[in-house]
């Protein structure tokens, strides 16, 4: 009776076996007469064997035999086939279940999910097609206002081209100056309200601005922090229905990593919208990933906070993402946000909440174990130990369906409810905070929001921009560090190093901002002040009769940047100084990170009779293939190695053992050694000893400005 009334509801429309044997069933029950014409004879309470026969169910139960076998209390769908009875198509899917002890295998019968499943595909498929279009529309046009702009030198006016550029431009698109005014915007940005009965009293770029300010909070934090940013802003005018917008922000900066301009690209994107409405799952979810979206997520936030129990919010940004999109396509970038919403959806439990807020960016609302949730530490570690695991599974390769692999980098920030807010608006702006300063953590990709993470993400500004000015000013000095050779005492060479006079005398150790310079890739334009400047000291000291090598520092950026070695040439050319006298060092992570551009960038320096070292060996990860293949000309031990060489340790220590084997090991590779940071008499006579060749260390001298090391002894003692 109950069982009729449910198919009358239509809630039961299948038909349920009872797996007992390899082919083996028990009918257990049958909805309806749809079936027969598939299996005669099928009634409930008898036996049936499903075997050869029913060639519908064979390829099923092909993956349902093994799935009953293993016992585990779960269920698998055949997805969706069509069977055609006398010319009617009938749409069925089979399910096989495990509840142990019990197997079932059941056969439903869809209508009209059948068509609104079709339905949704469609959709998804037109919106994902359009949302597509759109950002690549978005991409292509950054590009190449990008590239114009850089090739303008003018600021506040624009040329030509670029304003023929924008007039084309099928997308609404403005060019503002650095204090965000507008200097020129395209008739489509203009049009993109004319279908509107609303007179819009204020200035486009400026509506579009506030709506950023008011939607976002990371408002700030972008224009701060000079970053890039794309999301959508909805422009509501009741009792007008309002408007979708799809907007990008996207810096332009000069050399000295000044920002020049800034592009704001607008399209409409209400259809889209408007697609998705038709659909209640699409509108709440990602169409790419099925997991909730952003305003979705910021619904069951803040339902999650009324209900008042502790969690924690992460916000996770997969770095470089765009990198992935330009080197393998959107097509692969799309695998790859599928790959991690499954791996970090099988690391979320049933009651955590996990959505997909941006391109690139995923948000996860971490429930804490009621047992533990009274001690503090022990909700963090919790919530590390999640992170560890996150990070441990993203860090595994994707494999693509064109059978490459893609590797992936994400930064985690974290936030906890109720401790650092209640408030869900700031919140979300803490995990922002959280995850942009977990992007400038290279050895954790996390950070947890604290106010010490605001004042040093102020810190960074300022010294960012101090740094600037530093190089327009001129406040960057270069000291000079003796080598001696270890058995004559000869200064043979002298390692350049910079330093930071700031305008109040105070001196800082580039220790505290080559990091950041190579962050932000200023490290370009001071580099190239280093190079010239050691170039133009050169002539200095051998004019004065001091004819050594000076060896200078390079960074990674640097090493990226394509004009270095033509740059290197034109600063040794224009100080007349001869290129064997000057060294580059590199550490060890440069070679193995970019093989293929150091490799081509020494058989350049080789050409001209430049030397290469390698810097603080021993702390990083470089072999001696390496070495060999690179024709590396010496390799300089690290200080911390030197430093352990003491007199209670009597060379027994494992470091002074790693000394006496790199330098036997660059012998045998017919490689010349430094080793740094000699401070002792016992370290010198150590060194001598082992027959190492060279030293650097304040033993001899501490880096000079030009001035003193041109009044230092040829020889040292
Ligand atoms: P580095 O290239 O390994 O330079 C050697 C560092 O060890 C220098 O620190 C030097 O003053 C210090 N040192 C030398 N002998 C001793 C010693 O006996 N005891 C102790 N405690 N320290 C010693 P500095 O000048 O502070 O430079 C630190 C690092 O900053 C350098 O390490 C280098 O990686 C980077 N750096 C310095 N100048 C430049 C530059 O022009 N460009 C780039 N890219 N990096 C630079
Ligand atoms: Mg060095
Ligand atoms: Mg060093």
């Amino acid at each position: 009776m109950v069982t009729s009334l449910f198919t009358e509801l239509g809630l039961i429309d299948c038909v349920i076996f009872k797996h007992i044997g390899a082919h083996e069933f028990e009918v257990i029950y049958k909805a309806d007469s749809w079936f027969d014409p598939l299996i005669q004879g099928v009634s409930a309470g008898h036996n049936i064997e499903i075997d050869n026969n029913f060639p519908f169910l064979l390829d099923f139960m092909q993956d349902a035999i093994p799935h009953w076998q293993a016992k585990a209390a779960n269920v698998i769908d055949s997805g969706i086939w069509t069977e055609t009875i006398q010319g009617h198509p009938l749409r069925l899917e089979a399910q096989a279940i495990n509840n142990p002890p019990h197997s079932y295998l059941v056969v439903h019968r869809l209508k009209d999910k059948f068509e609104k499943k079709q339905q949704t595909l469609q959709l998804a498929r037109e919106l994902l097609l359009s949302n597509d279009q759109i950002t690549a529309r978005h991409e292509q046009l950054e590009k190449r206002m990008a590239d114009l702009l850089n090739s303008s030198s003018a600021i506040h006016t624009l040329e030509q081209p670029i304003i023929q550029a924008l007039e084309q431009a099928e997308i609404g698109v403005a060019v503002l100056d650095e204090r965000l005014q507008m200097l020129k915007g395209n008739p489509a940005l203009q049009a993109l309200f004319s279908d509107t009965s609303v007179e819009i009293k204020q200035p486009i770029d400026r509506l579009l601005l506030e709506l950023f300010k008011k939607q976002y909070p990371e408002y700030e934090r972008i224009f701060a922090t000079h970053s890039p940013w794309s999301g959508e802003l909805c422009w509501l005018n009741p009792p007008e229905q309002g408007k979708w917008l799809k907007v990008s922000i996207y810096p332009i900066k000069d050399g000295l990593r000044h920002i020049k301009n800034w592009i704001l690209s607008v399209s409409d994107v209400t259809q889209v919208k408007f697609l998705l409405k038709r659909n209640e799952k699409l509108s709440h979810y990602d169409v790419l990933t099925d997991l909730p979206n952003r305003q979705y997520f910021w619904q069951q936030l803040e339902d999650r906070a009324l209900r008042g129990k502790p969690f924690f919010l992460l916000y996770l940004d997969i770095e470089k993402f765009k990198r992935v999109n330009e080197l393998h396509g959107h097509a692969t970038g799309d695998q790859v946000l599928i790959g991690l919403a499954k791996r970090l959806s099988s690391l979320t439990r049933m009651d955590d909440l996990i959505a997909r807020i941006g391109g690139a960016e995923f948000a996860v609302v971490l429930g804490l174990d009621d047992l533990n949730t009274q001690h503090l530490h022990n909700e963090y570690n919790q919530c590390k130990a999640f992170i560890r695991e996150v990070i441990n599974a993203c860090s595994l390769p994707f494999y693509l369906e064109s059978g490459g692999r893609c590797e992936i980098q994400l930064n985690i920030g974290a936030t906890s409810f109720p401790k650092d807010s209640k408030n869900i608006e700031e919140l979300i702006k803490f995990a922002d905070i959280a995850v942009s300063a977990a992007k400038n953590s290279p050895e954790t990709h996390t950070a947890f929001y604290s106010q010490k993470l605001v004042e040093d993400a102020l810190k960074r500004v300022q010294m960012e921009n101090a740094l600037q000015t530093a190089i327009t000013d001129n406040e960057f000095e270069l000291f000079f560090q003796p080598i001696i050779n270890l058995s004559s005492g000869q200064v043979i060479k002298a390692e350049a190093l910079i330093r930071w006079r700031k305008i109040d005398g105070a001196l800082v150790s580039p220790t505290d901002f080559i990091p950041l310079a190579e962050q932000t890739g200023l490290i370009v334009p001071i580099g190239k002040w280093v190079i010239n400047q050691a170039c133009k000291q050169m002539k200095v000291l051998s004019e004065a009769g001091k004819i050594i090598k000076i060896s200078v520092n390079l960074s990674p950026r640097q090493i990226a940047d394509r004009q270095l070695f033509s740059f290197i040439k034109q600063s040794l050319n224009k100080h007349k100084v001869n290129p064997c006298q000057f060294e580059i060092e590199l550490t060890e992570g440069v070679l193995i990170d970019d093989y293929d551009k150091v490799q081509h960038l020494l058989s350049e320096l080789r050409t001209l009779g430049i030397s290469v070292a390698i810097d603080d060996f021993g702390t990083g990860y470089s072999s001696l293939a390496y070495l060999q293949k690179l024709a590396i000309d010496h390799i300089k031990i690290d200080r911390s190695f030197v430093m352990s060489l003491t007199a209670s340790n009597q060379g027994q220590d494992s470091d002074s053992a790693i000394v006496l084997a790199v330098i036997a090991m660059a012998k045998s590779l017919n490689v010349g050694v430094i080793a740094e940071g000699v401070e002792t008499d016992y370290q010198k006579r150590f060194l001598q000893e082992c027959n190492c060749p060279s030293a650097q260390g304040f033993l001899f001298s501490k880096p000079l400005p030009i001035e003193q090391f041109l009044r230092l002894p040829a020889q040292l003692p």
